[in-house]
């Protein structure tokens, strides 16, 4: 089973269509589930996909625009009809909250659940960290204040090799240390390195999540190689310059990020209405990044 996969519940752009949905994502990381903008029919995406509602635990908004957001009263009022607690984090500008927190008073009066918000800023910062995972907000470009998102793996601890510890007669109260590092010095003072005692660790994973924005050709080194790179490509090269008029890019672009950061695999998304082939946004990404995959509703990607 996966342990980081990257769930699209909603990948067009400006409002719902019989097509697309507005921009909704779901990580799935060791079975918490992160959500990175809330579109309309959020709730009813999880629902398709099995995601259950009470690990969802933090939402990530990007910017203030309908389509990122209109999700979120529907969300949280039918997570409150569900008698869901503990507490829910919804990471957004301090004009999401001012937004958000009326209505919540409004709805959302005796919630069984506490909603909290962290007021992120438009600059780079960490704005979560666990015992595995890091979040930081990237700055991006377009016609509100908006961020992406770096979700990257702390690095892991190697794996006892049993064959190599049973050999050497390592105690099982040296397993932790010996996983941590340190070497294990035998009852006859013969040392044996951790690295004789243990198989390398799974390499992290890491995800970025960039959209809405215009192309900004420095962005590649804010982002680095990671595992998987969402990029929105609202439009095609023949429309670039709608695209930088209106704050996005198009499926060129979004290529040239992946290559230029070293990503492994480029998602692509947010795609206006007046294009009716995602194919076509695949095919222009490709000539320039061929790991790239057009998003569609209900698309899951495992990233180990
Ligand atoms: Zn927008």
């Amino acid at each position: 089973m996966s342990t980081f996969s990257v769930n699209v519940l909603g990948c067009g752009s400006a409002r719902p269509s019989l097509r697309h949905m507005p921009s909704c994502t779901v990580l799935n990381i060791r079975e918490s589930l992160f959500m990175i903008d809330c579109g309309e029919g959020a709730q009813l995406g999880m629902q398709r996909k099995g995601l259950k509602f009470n690990r969802l635990n933090h939402i990530f908004l990007t910017h203030l625009h309908g389509d990122h957001v209109f999700g979120l009263p529907g969300l949280l009022g039918s997570m409150a009809l569900m008698q869901r607690t503990g507490r829910i984090t919804i990471h957004t500008f301090a004009e999401g909250v001012e937004v958000l927190q009326p209505m919540l008073d409004y709805f959302c009066q005796d919630m069984p659940y506490e909603v909290q918000f962290n007021v992120i800023k438009p600059e780079r910062h960490l704005i979560y960290e666990d015992d595995v995972l890091r979040v930081r907000t990237i700055p991006l470009s377009h016609r509100v204040k908006c961020v992406g998102y770096l979700f990257e793996e702390k690095p892991k601890t190697p794996h006892l090799d049993r064959a190599s510890a049973d050999f050497h007669g390592l105690p099982r109260a040296m397993y932790a240390a010996v996983k941590r590092g340190e070497p294990y010095v035998k009852p006859d003072g013969t040392v044996i390195p951790a690295s004789a005692l243990t198989k390398p660790a799974a390499p992290s994973l890491s995800y970025a999540h960039i959209g809405d924005t215009a192309y900004i050709p420095g962005i590649a080194k804010e982002i680095g190689p990671v595992s998987l790179l969402y990029h929105e490509s609202t439009y095609l090269a023949p429309h670039a310059s709608v695209a930088k008029e209106r704050g996005h890019s198009t499926a060129a672009e979004a290529a040239m990020v992946a290559r230029d950061s070293g990503a492994s695999r480029l998602l692509l998304g947010h795609y206006s209405s007046r294009y009716k082939d995602d194919k076509l946004f695949e095919e222009e990404a490709r000539k320039i990044f061929p790991d790239a995959i057009a998003a569609y509703e209900g698309l899951t990607i495992n990233l180990d």
